[in-house]
């Protein structure tokens, strides 16, 4: 495991928390582990939580330290390149280490209620397509969202007038 992280125990069970200062844009981790297709049992069960999707119908079941990291709603770290995780913001030693799952999802199958505590809680983690459409632009203009998901936005003209009104407003 990286230096710049440890595991512990949180409201969420474990989770991955910070061991040093990392600074925004650093890379945290990478997420590795066996593939999993959509048709897989495993997405109707419990497990489904521990599992990341990758694209349209693959997923992988990530190793242990990455399956650890929770999601909050206001999240520290994001993917990108659809396995690497980077901080968002500078994190402080002690701090958890989050992404928002919302970033990874698109497959109308799961969803998860949150309890991150944060004041801008959504109260239920779904697929990117129901994020508020300022949030979907922050992520998007972050890089954070998985490429699957977010080629689906650069195609559609609808996207591009959405960036432009954010702009004006
Ligand atoms: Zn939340």
């Amino acid at each position: 495991m990286a230096d710049s992280i440890y595991i512990a125990d949180c409201a969420f069970g474990k989770g991955v928390f910070a061991a040093r200062p990392i600074r925004r844009g650093e890379t945290i981790l990478r997420y590795r582990g066996p593939r999993i297709d959509r048709d897989d049992p495993v997405h109707h069960t419990p497990g489904a939580a521990m599992l990341l999707q990758t694209g349209v119908s693959t997923y992988i079941l990530p190793d242990s330290p990455a399956v650890l990291v929770n999601h909050s709603c206001v999240p520290n770290a994001g993917l990108v390149d659809n396995r690497r995780l980077v901080a968002i913001s500078d994190i402080l030693p002690g701090e958890q280490v989050t992404f928002d799952y919302s970033t990874s999802m698109d497959d109308g199958i799961w969803t998860m209620a949150c309890g991150c505590g944060e004041a801008e809680c959504r109260g239920l983690v779904e697929d990117f397509r129901h994020l508020p459409e300022r949030l979907r632009n922050r992520y998007l203009a972050l890089g954070i969202v998985q490429g699957f998901i977010a080629r689906q936005y650069r195609q559609r003209p609808d996207a591009a007038a959405g960036f432009a009104d954010a702009a004006i407003a």
